[in-house]
């Protein structure tokens, strides 16, 4: 079976991971610290802002707690997101307002933001599809013109930019996940961007039991403190730090991404080229050059979805469609209300994901083409 998203980590991390082990601190230290900087430096944005956590759940959770979402809060969530968003909202006892993303990129659009602020709207969740980032400038300029939060769910998008700015970083928060299907891949794990320095050392004291960060602890506080097993806490909190193995991957696979993007985007233009005169079949929207993807996704959108899906599994191509729109998930139901999510319906019986990552072969890819033609 060809999947559709795979990992590629070799010697590289193995023996990374050996010097961890021969360091005896596998718990969060110097390579925690090394990743955060490393990843911040290939944003072009300083570490101050970054902070790295366990998932890129944790770190949509975390918003609820920055931002004090409250039973008063409206928070406007496209249809096509992750399934985290919506629990961040119903965690809190807010309210999720849906909005319809663009028929074509999936992406939400300032217009469809717009539709739906009211009052009470406190903050916006932005997902750029596939890693092909919103057009941030106009969503921009209506979140700001209205007082409301952007939180950038960046995790399909690993150095995206938009204008020269890194996806993630163009609003209040953004958040990228290391998961096991990701481009850049530590089995489990994600960062942080807050733009408040503040809110940033908030977050870090959150993830780490509520632990002032200026607060020695161990063997370092042995000689400062006469008791060193005395300590404050500056709030309650998690421990949803990462640690050195994780780290030690992460900053391996930073050094490939560049490769592995670069590899994606040459089998997204081949796909590009083999499906444009296909009549029964649409590719994505192509963009400018002002725009840089991170070619996670690479979707088709055809009338015969389903009987395609079903054509490709049977001989041996594995497909999906992400994300199914959370105004169709039970649990969000009640949050429903009658407006239109037209382009949601469209999307949701018309599109499919078909296999897009760094380690297929130039065989896999010809089958995958050939396949589809033939379909
Ligand atoms: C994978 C993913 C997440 C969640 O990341 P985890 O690290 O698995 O928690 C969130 N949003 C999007 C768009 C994703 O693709």
């Amino acid at each position: 079976m060809i999947n559709i998203f795979q990992p590629s980590l070799g010697k590289e991390e193995i023996n990374e991971i050996e010097k961890v082990f021969k360091s005896n601190w596998l718990g969060k230290g110097d390579y925690v610290r090394k990743f955060e900087n490393n990843f911040a430096k290939s944003l072009d944005k300083s570490n101050k802002h970054f902070l790295s956590t366990t998932s890129c759940t944790e770190g949509i959770m975390l918003a609820g707690d920055l931002f004090k979402f409250n039973d008063n809060d409206e928070i406007i969530i496209p249809t096509i997101s992750f399934p985290s968003v919506g629990s961040v909202v119903v965690f809190n006892n807010a309210k999720i307002v849906f909005c319809d993303v663009d028929k074509r990129s999936l992406n939400v659009t300032a217009q469809n933001i717009e539709e739906k602020i009211t009052s009470k709207t406190k903050a916006v969740f932005i997902t750029h599809y596939g890693g092909v980032p919103c057009d941030m400038d106009s969503i921009k300029e209506v979140c700001d013109s209205n007082n409301i939060l952007i939180i950038e769910d960046s995790a399909c998008a690993v150095r995206s930019f938009y204008k020269n700015k890194a996806c993630g970083t163009i609003g209040d928060m953004g958040v990228w996940s290391f998961d096991a299907m990701k481009t850049l891949s530590t089995g489990d794990g994600g960062m942080i961007y807050l733009k408040s320095e503040a809110l940033k050392i908030i977050a870090e004291e959150t993830l780490y039991l509520g632990l002032p960060t200026k607060q020695k602890s161990g063997i370092d506080s042995s000689t400062s403190n006469t008791n060193w097993w005395e300590f404050e806490m500056n709030r309650p909190g998690r421990r949803a730090i990462m640690n050195n193995i994780t780290a030690a991957i992460g900053c391996i696979q930073l050094k490939k991404l560049d490769n592995f993007i670069e590899k994606r985007k040459k089998i997204y233009n081949q796909y590009m080229n083999a499906f444009s005169d296909i009549e029964w079949l649409r590719t994505p929207p192509s963009f400018n050059g002002q725009i840089k993807s991170s070619y996670y996704f690479f979707w088709v959108q055809t009338k015969k979805r389903d009987e395609l899906a079903r054509y490709l599994l049977n001989n041996g191509v594995y497909s999906t469609f992400r994300y199914w729109p959370l105004n169709k998930v039970k649990l969000f139901r009640k949050y429903v209300d009658d407006s239109n999510l037209r382009n949601t319906d469209y999307i949701s019986s018309n599109t499919l994901n078909i296999p897009l990552h760094h380690s297929l072969s130039d065989d896999e890819v010809s089958k995958i083409i050939d396949l589809i033609r033939s379909f």
